[in-house]
């Protein structure tokens, strides 16, 4: 899950801090501000949907407010709303916590929590997985599954696939004069693809690759990672 930096409430040409008459007033912005992928599975979106951390039926109040927004798919909006009584502090979120940190993505478009954090952050990450369904595998068996709606493992398994290869396609121009234009196609692959933290993952030994990733992807909180680009708590823990 891509840590995003969003904190800065957005502002109108006269600097005047923007109020959002409905929620849907702030799609644009937060497409301005955390670039256009689901905020939880980190598919690309091609029709954003406006999303309450809080959810708006209970939790009125933050209907409108900026620190409730994101951005989210249909299968992870749809997933959360069945969680109606959320703590924010028992979830971790990728605008306020290092949410790169907090999980680890394997071939085969597997997530799991990093078993490396602290128990009670661990906690937080596996509600934050049943919370969202990202780490959901729904069974390929049309018997069991007919309509097969949600295809976020799929697709993240296909965009590892991708990466691998993109990874194995540099490596061979490594020193040559293609270098740096085959760097600028991955990145322009990746963004096009999504799933930012399936190409840091698998470019996780190449600084220089992972530097670029974190730039390109419009929102990603650079001070979530240290002058390596290896990932350290924005927080107290996470
Ligand atoms: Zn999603």
């Amino acid at each position: 899950m891509r840590p995003i930096e969003k904190s800065r409430h957005p502002r109108d040409h006269q600097q005047q801090i923007l109020t959002f008459p409905t929620y849907q007033h702030a799609r644009g912005p937060l497409l301005e501000t955390i670039g256009s992928y689901c905020s939880y599975c980190e598919r690309p979106l091609s029709n954003p949907a406006v999303e309450h951390k809080m959810c708006r039926q209970h939790h009125p109040h933050f209907e409108l407010k900026w620190n409730n927004f994101l951005l989210s798919c249909t299968n992870c909006n749809s997933t959360k709303a069945h969680h109606n009584h959320l703590v924010l502090l028992d979830c971790i979120w990728p605008d306020r916590d290092n949410t790169y940190l907090a999980f680890v993505y394997t071939a085969g478009g597997n997530i799991e929590v990093n078993s490396n954090l602290p128990t009670l952050i661990q906690e937080r990450a596996q509600r934050t997985l049943d919370m969202t369904g990202i780490h959901r595998k729904p069974s390929l068996d049309i018997a069991v599954n007919p309509t097969f709606p949600d295809q976020r493992w799929k697709k993240r398994r296909e965009a590892w696939n991708e990466a691998t290869d993109a990874r194995q396609d540099l490596q061979e121009d490594l020193g040559t004069p293609n270098e740096a234009k085959m760097k600028k196609h991955i990145i322009n692959q990746a963004k096009a693809t999504g799933y930012w933290s399936i190409w840091m993952t698998v470019f996780h030994d190449d600084p220089d690759m992972k530097k670029r990733l974190i730039d390109a992807f419009t929102g990603t909180s650079s001070t979530c990672f240290d002058a390596t680009q290896q990932p350290v708590p924005r927080r107290r823990l996470i």
